[in-house]
This record gives C-alpha cells, sequence and structure tokens, in this order.
C-alpha cells in the first residue's frame, strides 16, 4: 500500500501556481470562464504560451475546461483555488493596499478579442445610458390659511 504523501502534492500544486502568469490567469478565471484567445487578448501574450501556462494549471486540476463547439471554456475548479488565491493576495500585500498592487483584470468583454463571448456581448449588449429624468421636486404650495 502506498501513502501519498500530501506536502509533496501541496508542493506540486504551489509550484503549478508559482509563477505571475499563471496567477493572472487563475484570478481572471476567478470572475469569469474564458476561452485561450480570451486569455491571450487579456494578457497580450502569444496564444501558445498561454495554452501552455493553462496546461500547467490543468494537468494539477487547478482549473477545468467545459468544452463547446470547437472552443473550451476554463474556469477555476474550485472554491478552494479562490481562497487561496485570496489568502496569496493578503500575503503578498502585506498589509498594504492590494487594489494598487494587482491591477483589476478587464471583466467585461474586450474591444480587440475575437473570442465568441466577447463578440456576443458586442453585437448584443448596447448599454443604453439613460440621464435620469432629474425630476425637479416640485415645491409644496403654502397652504392659503384664511
Ligand atoms: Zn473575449
Amino acid at each position: 500500500m502506498t501513502t501519498v504523501d500530501g506536502y509533496e502534492l501541496q508542493a506540486r500544486l504551489l509550484r503549478a501556481l508559482s509563477h505571475p502568469v499563471r496567477l493572472r490567469i487563475l484570478n481572471l478565471l476567478v470572475k469569469r470562464e474564458a476561452c485561450v484567445c480570451h486569455l491571450t487578448a487579456v494578457l497580450r501574450r502569444p496564444q501558445p504560451y498561454v495554452s501552455q501556462q493553462l496546461a500547467v494549471l490543468r494537468d494539477e486540476h487547478l482549473v477545468a475546461g467545459r468544452r463547446e463547439g470547437t472552443i473550451v471554456y476554463y474556469r477555476i475548479s474550485d472554491h478552494h483555488v479562490a481562497a487561496w488565491l485570496s489568502h496569496g493576495r493578503q500575503l503578498a500585500a502585506d498589509g498594504e493596499d492590494s487594489s494598487a498592487m494587482f491591477p483589476p483584470v478587464p471583466e467585461g468583454a474586450l474591444p480587440d478579442c475575437p473570442c465568441p463571448a466577447c463578440q456576443a456581448e458586442h453585437s448584443g449588449g448596447h448599454h443604453q445610458s439613460q440621464s435620469g429624468d432629474a425630476a425637479a421636486g416640485q415645491p409644496v404650495r403654502a397652504r392659503d390659511q384664511s
């Protein structure tokens, strides 16, 4: 009977996590699922490079893929990954303002991304900005008491 060394397993997970680009990928996949071409557009790196980083994360089951037609959409595999990312950020920030250290990842559609999710948002999601009717509060007329 072979016993699995938990420390060894944990070290393998941390090795997969210990890469700034892979951390950025995970940080994005916490917010939304994305295909390789979307990640390529966000990270502005060559697609083969992004695929390679995704493969490392997939091998350690940190991300899971969902196939739709010819495209695979990735997301984080479970909430423990999100919790780890959040704790890792707090440790790295060491009490400083973490929002300044970790620039936010774009959550919406990217204008220059060819992925189906972004294209769908561009064609369908026209944002209607409503300039709220400045309903001028009618001054209450003082009642004539005579
Ligand atoms: Zn996209």
